[in-house]
């Protein structure tokens, strides 16, 4: 590690511990930080500071938000039979870009995770619950992701779902749009098989 003196050192550092970035790529952003104009630098170190000071988590679903409840779950507009429930913030955002689902979302901020010690109990899922059993909620769409966590977390939430009547239908997975069934994975095109719908 090369010698810097200390404020940089600290930058560096700082920079370092994001996700994805090693210690070369922290010393390059941490060099371009200081290239930037005192009202740059400002800007992005005040951007840092009011996300984290203003920015919390849904009461309701539990997206992130700067208002309580999330802009969401206070429109009227949407279709209040209908969850859909993803992992994280950033689904609620996909979810959001295709415009066409109009029901709402629950957010459940991870997936179950028994490798990493992640049970039903980390994870926003009680609150779930408790929403199906005060609303009119007819379906429950599980729109986890479609890797091992997201699978079993789907299969959880499932079985704890079924007992109430309420529908739970799960996203279909496959092929992508535009791939080649010849380059198609085996558990991919098996989902597919499996997801397969009358034409
Ligand atoms: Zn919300």
């Amino acid at each position: 590690m090369k010698y810097y003196a200390k404020p940089l050192t600290r930058l560096i550092a700082e920079l370092s511990k994001l996700p994805g970035i090693g210690y070369k790529s922290a010393q390059r952003l941490a060099f371009y930080i200081l290239s930037l104009s005192e009202t740059e630098a400002t800007a992005l170190a005040d951007a840092v500071i009011q996300a984290k000071a203003n920015m919390k988590y849904c009461s309701v679903c539990g997206n992130l938000t700067d208002v309580d409840p999330c802009s969401v779950c206070s429109d009227q507009s949407r279709d209040p039979g209908v969850i859909c429930v993803v992992e994280s913030p950033r689904d609620v955002s996909a979810m959001e870009r295709i415009k066409e689902f109009r029901g709402f979302y629950h957010v459940l901020n991870g997936a179950i995770s028994p490798m990493d010690g992640i049970g039903p109990e980390e994870i926003n899922l009680k609150s779930l619950i408790l929403r199906l059993q005060q609303s009119d909620v007819k379906e429950v769409i599980l729109a986890t992701n479609p890797n091992i966590e997201g699978e079993a977390t789907a299969m959880y939430i499932a079985r704890l779902i079924k007992p109430s009547g309420i529908k739970v239908t799960r996203i279909a997975h496959g092929i992508p749009v535009g791939g080649d069934l010849e380059y198609t994975d085996e558990v991919t095109l098996s989902m597919a098989m499996e997801g397969r719908r009358e034409l």
